[in-house]
């Protein structure tokens, strides 16, 4: 009886032993699947809020870069590398090995020691002139630890261009109105220091007077043309216009300017209908025939044509058969106070802004407006216009 009991027993413990292990080792790994999973949850989570910061990130329009407390770069995102030029991977890099410029190395200093650099203008030592505006702050933890450095960049370029266009325009206004008034000024001060007693004298210094009078008041009305035009205040009166006629009145207008030179004039233009401001194009088509007159050669032929071009556009030129224009010129005609030969044009009376209210007018209507010319045969000024008809 009593072996068979012990051999029951034995058996019972084996059992029971085998049957503990197997539910341990099953609680185990179910612990360590939960554990696994947990982790992995985590570890999902980090990657997307990893990735959401990245998105975040890379969607700023201000370049930013995040130094670690190594000064080694942690993080640059996408508007950085852009502003930077650089596509290679930046992290574990000092700012000295990623961008080699030493005035952003040395903010960097400062900002350790200082916490924070703000407004710092830095120029890039590039050839083509690119700003940027800086600022840095020290990053630190709760405990008052540094923990590294935020760096947020922001392009000045466009705002400094801006900046030195309005500062080169008022200097070359202020300089194109002292001219004639300084001119003015001399005359009227010989003429009252006796001149005017020499009556021929007098009426010379007085045609002088009243030349440079009109040139500045041709000035000014040019400008706050020019101002009108760039601020957006001129409102089109869009009508259908029929263009030959238009060419034909502003042709007999300047038929007057041409007596000297014996030029020619031709209307060359088919019967078309632009949609258009009337007053605003005559502004144009005078502008760019009176200058094909005064540009132009003596005895020489200045044509007004045009045609519909494939994209159902009137396109309108107006040619001359002068000296023409320098290939380096071409482009900048249309510039502000931008002259090839300033002389010539001062003494043709030129204000230099009548190419720019033509390329703002012609904006205004939505077209484009452009030069072909070679030196010495002549030159040809175009421009589009919308339909006056279907
Ligand atoms: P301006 O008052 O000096 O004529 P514009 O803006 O009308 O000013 O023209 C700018 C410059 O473009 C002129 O000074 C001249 O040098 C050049 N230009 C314009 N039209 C012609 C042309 N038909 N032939 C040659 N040069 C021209």
């Amino acid at each position: 009886m009593w072996p068979f009991l012990t051999i029951v027993a034995v058996a019972a413990t084996v059992v029971i032993h085998f049957w503990w292990r197997h539910k341990f080792l099953h609680q185990r790994r179910q612990m360590q699947a939960e554990m696994e999973e947990l982790q992995r949850r985590q570890q999902q989570t980090t990657t997307a809020a990893k990735a959401q910061q990245q998105v975040l990130f890379n969607s700023m329009l201000e370049g930013l870069l995040l130094l670690d407390r190594n000064r080694r770069i942690y993080l640059a995102n996408r508007a950085f590398k852009n502003l930077f030029g650089l596509k290679t991977e930046l992290r574990g890099k000092t700012v000295m090995e990623a961008l080699r410029v030493h005035e952003l190395a040395a903010l960097v200093e400062r900002v350790e020691s200082g916490g924070q650099v703000l407004d710092y203008e830095l120029k890039l030592p590039e050839l083509s002139e690119r700003w940027l505006q800086v600022n840095a702050a020290a990053i630190s933890n709760s405990a008052g630890e540094r923990e590294g450095t935020i760096l947020v960049f922001h392009d000045l370029t466009r705002l400094k261009q801006l900046e030195r266009t309005r500062e080169e325009f008022v200097a070359n206004v202020s300089h194109e109105l002292r001219t004639p008034l300084s001119l003015i000024k001399g005359y009227v001060e010989t003429l009252l220091d006796g001149a005017r007693d020499n009556p021929e004298v007098a009426e010379r210094f007085l045609k002088i007077i009243e030349r440079n009078a009109s040139r500045l008041d041709l000035l000014i009305q040019d400008l706050l043309t020019i101002s009108a035009l760039e601020s957006g205040r001129i409102t089109l009166n869009l009508q259908p216009v029929p263009l030959r006629p238009l060419a034909e009145k502003i042709l007999a207008d300047l038929k007057t300017r041409t007596d000297a030179k014996d030029v020619k004039l031709v209307n060359d233009l088919p019967e078309l209908t632009a949609m258009a401001d009337a007053n605003r194009l005559e502004q144009v088509l005078a502008n760019l025939v009176d200058n094909a007159i005064k540009y132009g050669r003596a005895e020489g032929t200045v044509t007004v044509g045009g045609r519909k071009d494939d994209a159902d556009k009137i396109e309108i030129f107006v040619q001359d058969d002068g000296p023409g224009i320098p290939s380096e010129a071409l482009d900048r005609v249309f510039e502000r106070f931008y002259r090839v030969d300033k002389a010539r044009s001062r003494e043709q009376g030129g204000t230099g802004l009548g190419l720019s209210i033509v390329k703002h007018i012609v904006q205004n209507h939505g077209g484009k407006v452009w030069v072909k010319s070679e030196l010495g045969k002549g030159a040809t000024f175009f421009f589009t216009l919308p339909p006056g008809e279907k």
